[in-house]
């Protein structure tokens, strides 16, 4: 299948942090690829090179190139990435908090592709089919929604520019279990209608049954990448990133614990 999205050798800093380390990714035409890692592996500094939002937070790209459909990103402004089709939703469901649900929404469509008040209202149909909560809340600030309610929203908004790329930065950070499964069913559905996904998680379980292929990155670089089912099944990842204990490594620590002389702790 052809990569929608190639983002080949990508290095970037912020003043003299070096974030990312010649990053290569693809997500490829309809298929939803995701980027695992821990605090500060550089998943969201990604994102930004790509949506061309990094000079918000005073980062530069210094080497690599990113394409969309064969078309390079890299002269583009924020907006021309939206306008072309790649539309990124940030960590920590940011919403515009004084405004109302409707509003916000409306905000979202302002960079859409091709706009018109008839592909207006086919957007707001499509997100209030997903997100009905969105249309009972309409005229509601949208700081007083929940949790969950405000990451439907960032993620509501975000479809109502109609992308053909979504980038979404840890859709389930902070969310209850059954919420963030929510948001996972409602990625799936986004993505059955032809949307690409690029997804950003810490949470590798839900992220590894969403994706077919993944990438993890750590201290700015892939350190893993493959199929996603595959990953999952992988040691490394379990042991790392799913949470699984490895049995036998637990055991040896354990009798290494009991058999060592007891020091004063100063002296370790
Ligand atoms: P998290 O899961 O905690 O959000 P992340 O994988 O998204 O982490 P990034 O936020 O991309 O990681 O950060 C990558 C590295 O770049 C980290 O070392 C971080 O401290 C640094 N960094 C991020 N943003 C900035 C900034 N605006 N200025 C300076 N350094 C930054």
């Amino acid at each position: 299948m052809a990569a929608a999205l190639e983002v080949r050798a990508l290095s970037v800093g912020y003043g003299p942090v070096r974030a990312l380390h010649e990053v290569s990714v693809d997500v490829p035409s309809g298929a939803i690829t995701a980027v695992l890692g821990g605090n500060g592996a550089g998943k969201s500094t990604l994102l930004r090179a790509i949506s061309r939002t990094l000079g918000f937070h005073r980062g530069t790209v210094d080497a690599g190139t990113v394409h969309f459909d064969g078309r390079p990103l890299g002269g583009l402004s924020a907006a021309g990435v939206v306008a072309a089709g790649v539309v990124q939703v940030p960590e920590g469901r940011q919403v515009f908090a004084r405004m109302t649900v409707a509003d916000n929404l409306r905000a979202g469509a302002l960079g859409a592709r091709g706009g018109g008040r008839k592909r207006y209202l086919a957007s707001l149909a499509e997100v209030h089919e997903l997100f009905p909560v969105l249309a009972d809340r309409a005229g509601q600030r949208a700081g007083l929604l929940s949790g969950g309610e405000q990451q439907m929203l960032a993620l509501g908004r975000g479809l109502m520019a109609r992308p053909r790329l979504l980038l979404l930065d840890e859709p389930s950070l902070g969310l209850a279990p059954l919420m963030a499964a929510r948001i996972a069913e409602t990625v799936r559905r986004i993505n059955s209608t032809g949307t690409s996904v690029l997804l950003v998680e810490q949470n590798a379980s839900m992220a590894l049954r969403l994706a077919s292929r993944a990438y993890v990155l750590e201290v700015g670089e892939v350190a893993l990448e493959g199929d996603a089912a595959a990953l999952a099944a992988s040691d490394e990842v379990r042991r790392r990133y799913l949470g699984v204990v490895d049995e036998t490594a637990a055991e040896d620590a354990g009798r290494a614990q009991a058999s060592a002389p007891v020091l004063p702790r100063w002296s370790a």
